[in-house]
């Protein structure tokens, strides 16, 4: 018997390869070659240009610590900015918080949010037409030059910096998220898994370093981004965001009155505690 899989092209000399029990859909985008197929472990997947970017098993622990990390660690946002995130979940997770009254979606290739519907409907759960959904189909980058509106939380939810997200990791974009977001708001991004990925973490946070006065990154763990925990980038101009007590975030938990599998305040707060081989590389 043959067994159909895909096999991961992120790293150069290590490779993840994914049996596939059935094929959903297979071709190329306006943009990238796009595959969504299911696994026995992780449930339906999809692959952007040979790189997994969500599952159904455990797209939990990405979404909830990027939308709810800068969200209840802000504690007043209303206007929440996404660049990417095709598949809906993090859409999804930051209209969980009734405080939010706008989200904007800025995603370059419309077939990811078409396929997604489709075969990943549970990412997206309605999140689409919500009417506080703001759905902008352009790049990122182009857009942040001429934003429509000032934002609380922006969310670089991007492929790597391979393909069409590569503009997301470059200075003019980290320059213009100021054109994006209110004084005191938070940026937070997708930034790979640091014992892999250590140059792309360490040149997104030194762009920043240039732009915002509090940079940093946290952390969680997400199987099918092997290597270890993955980080996200933080960047604001108000250093109390980073450092809320956990009483205070357990009490703006508690308010939205939002159910979790991963997030809680105490993984929140833990999150920002890193290991040295990480945290030299934010220095
Ligand atoms: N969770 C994933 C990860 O960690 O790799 C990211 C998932 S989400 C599907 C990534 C999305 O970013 C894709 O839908 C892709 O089309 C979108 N994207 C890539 N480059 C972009 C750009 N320049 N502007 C807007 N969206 C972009």
């Amino acid at each position: 018997m043959t067994i159909t899989s895909f096999r991961e092209q992120l790293h150069s000399g290590f490779f993840s390869e994914y049996e596939a029990e059935e094929v959903y859909f297979d071709s190329a985008t306006e943009h990238q070659r796009l595959v969504v197929f299911k696994n026995p472990k992780f449930g339906r997947m999809m692959m952007l240009d040979g790189v997994t970017q969500t599952t159904e098993a455990d797209e939990f622990i990405y979404h909830e610590m990027l939308a709810h990390v800068p969200i209840l660690a802000h504690g007043n946002a209303k206007k929440v900015l996404i660049i990417g995130g095709g598949d809906g979940g993090m859409l999804r997770e930051v209209l969980r918080h009734s405080s939010i009254e706008k989200c904007t979606m800025v995603e370059i290739d419309s077939s990811v949010v078409e396929l997604s519907k489709e075969y990943l409907p549970n990412h997206s759960q309605g999140a689409f037409v919500d009417p506080r959904t703001n759905l902008v189909f352009n790049d990122g980058s182009a857009f942040a030059r001429e934003p429509d509106d000032l934002y609380d939380v922006m969310i670089v939810d991007s492929t790597d910096p391979i393909g069409p997200g590569e503009v997301l990791f470059q200075d003019t974009f980290y320059a213009n998220t100021r054109n994006c977001l209110h004084p005191d708001g938070i940026l937070v991004t997708q930034n790979g898994v640091p014992f892999l990925q250590a140059d792309e973490l360490r040149n997104s946070l030194m762009h920043l370093k240039q732009f915002f006065t509090d940079v940093s990154c946290y952390l969680a763990t997400i199987p099918t981004y092997v290597g270890g925990p993955m980080a996200f980038g933080w960047a604001s101009n108000s250093k109390s965001h980073r450092s809320v007590d956990v009483e205070i975030l357990t009490e703006r938990f508690a308010q939205s009155g939002i159910s979790t599998r991963y997030y809680s305040p105490e993984v929140h707060k833990g999150a920002f505690a890193l290991p040295p081989y990480i945290s030299n590389l934010t220095e």
